[in-house]
């Protein structure tokens, strides 16, 4: 259920009433809106207990949520949420987030220089994979611990934030000073101790759809994180398995729109892997922004050719940046910055 607090409830009046909820049991997570506070309230309820807050100063109304996922979802929160990345970069605003860089950290010198590339032509955030999951275990399972310093050397050259994925809870410390967001792979949206143990932590965590995941299936993994605390939860939409076989999974444009719809998070689409096409992306990419996407998560290597991983989907220096130039208009178009 959700408490909505009267407007112009002093702070101490709104204390008081997170205490309260505590003192009953349950688990108070206030959410502090534009125009109004409310205080999320999840644990088993009764009778007794609700009359016990219905009577409390402060309170306006008392509201159950129906939808299986609650912190995550627009009953409690109307607006949308933008989450701090670092620095002035947030995420769920005006501006569309570009992170950009290759499926997989290979090493120093081929991330430096994408990194570089991806910085001049004005992407915001590098991506690369440190551990990467892989469908065969005879494939090439990401540099791993080695990695790790050519990253942190990247991101101190660039300045770039780095996104990672996290593929096993043992890795969430190892990644820490690398990973400005940790980003959980479609094959790990039900990983559900991963999930909670990353809502433990004090960075953003980017969830990605399970291929055969609903819309519902998605929001309740992104509570499992928002539930212990951190609710810097960003959704990404990188496309469904289907029938279709003329790209590698099939992108859910109305999953975005869908998910703007029912909850504040941010939303990213991932139309690399999407398709698994380079010459697919850029429309995808534009379509995205026209469906509401907060950001994308693209792709790009240097000589795709001879990229360990996705390379077929994998956009050249000159796609991306003929890329960030094209969709200055259609950001425009829908309102937004890039
Ligand atoms: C990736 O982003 O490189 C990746 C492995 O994506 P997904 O989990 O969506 O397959
Ligand atoms: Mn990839």
């Amino acid at each position: 259920m959700v408490i909505i607090v009267e407007s112009g409830a002093e702070e101490q009046t709104i204390q008081n009433l997170i205490e309260k909820v505590s003192a009953l049991g349950f688990t108070p997570h206030p959410i502090r809106g534009v125009e109004k506070t409310v205080i999320a309230v999840i644990g088993p309820k009764t009778q007794e207990k609700m009359e016990l807050l219905e009577v409390m100063p402060g309170v306006e109304q008392i509201i159950p949520i129906l939808k299986p996922y609650k912190l995550v979802g627009r009953e409690v929160k109307s607006e949308p949420s933008e989450i701090p990345i670092t620095g002035d970069l947030t995420i769920g605003g005006e501006r569309i987030v570009m992170m950009a860089g290759p499926c997989a950290v290979e090493g120093y010198d081929q991330l430096i220089e994408i990194a570089r590339y991806v910085r001049s032509a004005g992407g915001h955030v590098l991506r690369g994979g440190i551990f990467k999951p892989r469908t065969s275990p005879h494939s090439f399972q990401g540099l791993r611990e080695e990695g790790i310093p050519m990253a942190l050397a990247v991101k101190a050259e660039t300045g770039l934030p780095f996104i990672t994925e996290v593929v096993d809870v043992r890795d969430i410390e190892l990644l820490h000073d690398v990973a400005d967001i940790y980003q959980v792979g479609a094959r790990n949206m039900q990983n559900f101790a991963l999930l909670t143990e990353l809502g433990k932590v004090d960075r953003p965590v980017m969830l990605k759809r399970g291929m055969s995941a609903t819309v519902e299936d998605l929001l309740q993994a992104a509570e499992y994180v928002a539930v212990e605390g951190n609710d810097r939860v960003i959704l990404c939409e990188r496309g469904i398995r289907t029938f279709e076989t003329s790209t590698r999974n099939t992108l859910d444009i109305s999953a975005v729109v869908a998910l703007k719809r029912f909850s504040h998070l941010p939303v990213v689409v991932d139309p690399s892997h999407a398709s698994g096409h380079d010459w697919m992306v850029p429309a995808l990419a534009k379509a995205a922004v026209a469906a509401g996407a907060d950001g994308l998560l693209i792709e790009t290597h240097t000589r795709p050719q001879e990229a360990l991983v996705d390379g077929p989907q994998s956009l050249t220096p000159s796609a991306f940046s003929r890329l960030m130039k094209d969709l200055e208009a259609f950001c425009e178009a829908a309102g937004r910055t890039i």
